[in-house]
């Protein structure tokens, strides 16, 4: 076997009705060797081509790739000579014609290739050079286009105000952020480097009057002194200290979607003028001491460079909105403490973190095992480590905009070593499913003033139900729903087996059930939490999702008489209860 993968082609009669169709059109179709689309679209995947005669004025190439039409036509611009709006090329010269969400039909691929040409005239006899500059989007697109540099990932808030920020490269990107901390924090979660270096920056503010092209760093300068005097002081202040270079983000603040961000590395030239040694930066000072406002003639000179690069955005808001819950700032803010971190605990976590929660806790005894991870976030890499700290540590480094911290010990021995971090939280889950563990939390909460809403949420055997437990101060405790073992009373489940099995030897059991039955109610259960923790509930509740019936027939298991007599036959494809938890005054009367 060779490394090489064979070259994929197009079936001759496909490449046949292409060609007629533009001969019929009358753009006379001239086939392009396998030699000239290989010189001239190096960086395409294109296997046929042909260059049409679009106009008078016009030439261009109709590109295929092995794929068509299931991907559509590239109109590629390789024989034009006159200025077509860069913004409008790719890097492998073929036009963009689409928005990012636009479609094509799969039906009709001549009727495809008629629009794209027509788009193609459109682009490029009714609108002249200016058009780029007239379009937000298209300098955004042109600024992005550049791949010539690392990338620039900024978790600058977005907003409209031109300010100082600051940047760190000990990443395999530039990372630019509002404050020094934030840039610090977020260096040390990635890459648990320990002093990461910060330099000072500017995010500037623009609108789509913002040139497509600028050639150097005196251009920056001059425009924005033209434009937007008031931020002069901090454009110049990018060249105090005479950097090497200094990257550089500018807010298009009218571009769609509510913002844009643009980013470059301003480059001070190569070589010095005479007289002026390489390197010693604006002629009088120290290296490193001369004012932004006498080194910005030096720093953005005609001989500077101006280098695009990609910005990703990676602040909280652009993280989170994607999760849907994160714009709510309840959930955003809230400070989340998970007793067990354990199969529900450790999916709670993640799920919770995806949502957008920023501050979580994670407390666990327990070392990760081989016979955990078929249902646990954690992977075999992980086994002999702390629960706890190693899934803090992959969250850490997976969300560096999240807070979280673990304890590799019994909450018991947290509680009582620093009580602030259960009672200050807003929040306290436990899915440790030890029942003597949560009745004594239970009692803990009873006993304390101004104990945070606590959450107890469990699986019933085989993943057939999931249980959330709200309790809120005062209103109902855990202990008065279990027997005197510490068996939950109000299952909905029964079973004619041993649910939980042992190991040999110890007295270790678990109580089996698949990954894939569990996912719906390990979800469910994070829902509910969501939703407290964006409406927070006066009174105690408990909620059930019940699965499919087919998980509990499998396993021998029916539903309990008592529950159905309150909620009635459920569908067989399981729901969602939520039943009131009745207050037990001084914890004596049986509730629920
Ligand atoms: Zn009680």
């Amino acid at each position: 076997m060779s490394g090489d993968t064979a070259k994929r082609e197009l079936p001759a009669e496909k490449l046949t009705r292409v060609e007629r169709h533009l001969s019929e059109a009358n753009l006379s179709p001239r086939w392009l060797r396998e030699d000239d689309l290989q010189r001239q679209y190096p960086d395409s995947d294109v296997v046929a081509g042909w260059r049409i005669v679009l106009d008078d004025d016009h030439e261009v190439d109709v590109l295929l790739g092995p794929d068509y039409p299931y991907r559509r036509a590239q109109i590629g611009v390789a024989p034009l000579r006159q200025d077509i709006p860069r913004s409008r090329v790719f890097v492998n010269s073929t036009l963009c014609l689409l928005k990012g969400n636009e479609g094509h039909s799969l039906n009709d691929d001549e009727r495809v290739l008629d629009d794209l040409l027509s788009r193609t005239r459109a682009l490029l006899e009714g609108e002249g050079e200016d058009y780029a500059a007239r379009n937000a989007e298209e300098i955004v697109d042109y600024w992005k286009g550049s791949r010539s540099s690392r990338s620039i990932v900024s978790i600058c808030e977005v907003n409209a105000a031109a300010r100082e920020v600051f940047y760190s490269n000990d990443l395999p990107f530039t990372l630019i952020g509002d404050t020094r901390e934030d840039v610090e924090r977020w260096v040390r979660q990635y890459s648990n480097s320990t002093n990461p270096t910060v330099k000072h920056s500017v995010l500037l503010s623009a609108n789509i009057e913002f040139p497509v092209k600028m050639s150097n760093g005196r251009a920056l300068y001059e425009w924005f002194q033209e434009k937007h005097p008031d931020q002069m002081t901090l454009v110049e202040s990018l060249a105090a200290g005479d950097p090497i270079s200094a990257p550089v983000l500018i807010g298009i603040t009218d571009a769609a979607g509510g913002g844009a961000l643009l980013g470059a590395w301003v480059r001070r030239p190569e070589k010095q003028k005479v007289g002026q040694p390489k390197g010693l930066g604006t002629p009088g000072f120290r290296k490193g001491k001369a004012p932004g406002h006498v080194a910005a003639p030096y720093f953005f000179s005609p001989e500077s460079a101006i280098e695009n690069v990609r910005v990703d955005r990676a602040d909280v808001a652009w993280l989170v909105d994607r999760g849907g819950d994160g714009s709510n700032s309840a959930i955003r803010s809230a400070r989340i403490v998970l007793i067990g971190c354990g199969s529900l605990g450790s999916t709670l976590a993640r799920l919770l973190v995806k949502a957008g929660a920023s501050n979580l806790t994670l407390i666990d005894p327990d070392l990760l095992t081989w016979g955990n991870i078929a249902r646990h976030e954690l992977g075999g890499r992980y086994v002999g480590r702390s629960k706890a700290k190693a899934l803090a540590e992959t969250i850490r480094r997976d969300f560096p905009n999240v807070t979280i911290g673990a304890q590799f010990e019994p909450w018991q021995v947290t509680y009582e070593r620093d009580p602030g971090v259960l009672l200050d939280a807003d929040i306290v889950v436990s899915t440790t499913g030890e029942a003597a563990d949560e009745i004594q939390l239970s009692d803990a909460a009873i006993a304390t003033a101004n104990f945070p809403s606590l959450l107890f949420a469990w699986l019933e055997p085989f993943a057939a139900a999931a249980r959330v437990l709200a309790l809120n101060e005062g209103d109902g405790c855990l202990r008065c729903g279990c027997d005197e073992f510490g068996v939950f009373r109000h299952s909905i489940t029964d079973w004619n087996g041993p649910t939980h099995r042992f190991e040999p030897g110890c007295s270790t059991s678990w109580q089996p059930y698949s990954e894939i039955e569990a996912l719906p109610a390990k979800a469910f259960v994070a829902r509910v939490i969501l939703d407290l923790l964006a409406a927070k509930p006066v009174r105690s509740r408990l909620w059930s999702w019940l699965g499919p019936e087919h998980v509990r027939t499998a396993h021998g298991g029916t539903l309990r008489k008592e529950w159905v007599e309150v909620h009635g036959e459920p569908p067989t494809s399981g729901g969602i209860y939520e039943d009131e938890w009745r207050t037990c005054p001084a914890c004596a009367e049986p509730a629920a």
